[in-house]
């Protein structure tokens, strides 16, 4: 079964590196889970806002420079926080990373604080 990307994420997209899109839009249509765009571009205000909170521990967060999206699966019409539930969109976005010969890096392979749903364009290759 595809997906289609809703209204919502694709204005949630705008911003967002053409690289990092191309990989969120051939995911949609590969992935066995549907899926939503939480977050793209972030101002520098929400990121202080997170910091305070706790949310996030940085300030120097790829989301500022539209260099990372937050995606979330979607199960019975609602976002899910299961992490079940993430490795299965792991596999369709990596999959359409390797199709769209883009470099990501997901938040959930991160051994310190996971970030199932972040991925970013790496430093490396796409500073910013
Ligand atoms: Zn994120």
């Amino acid at each position: 079964m595809a997906y289609k990307l809703s209204a919502r994420s694709l204005s949630r997209l705008q911003g967002v590196h053409p690289d990092l899109v191309r990989v969120v839009k051939r995911a949609i249509k590969i992935s066995s889970i549907d899926f939503t765009v939480l977050e793209g571009l972030r101002t520098i205000e929400r990121q202080r806002e997170l910091k305070r909170t706790g949310a996030t521990t940085t300030l120097r967060s790829r989301h500022l420079t539209g260099h990372a999206v937050d995606l979330a699966p979607i199960v019975d019409g609602k976002v899910s926080w299961d992490w079940a539930h993430y490795y299965v969109l792991e596999k369709a976005i990596k999959q359409a990373a390797k199709d769209e010969g883009v470099e990501l890096d997901w938040g959930g392979d991160w051994p310190k604080f996971p970030d199932g749903p972040h991925w970013q364009l790496p430093w490396a290759s796409y500073p910013a």
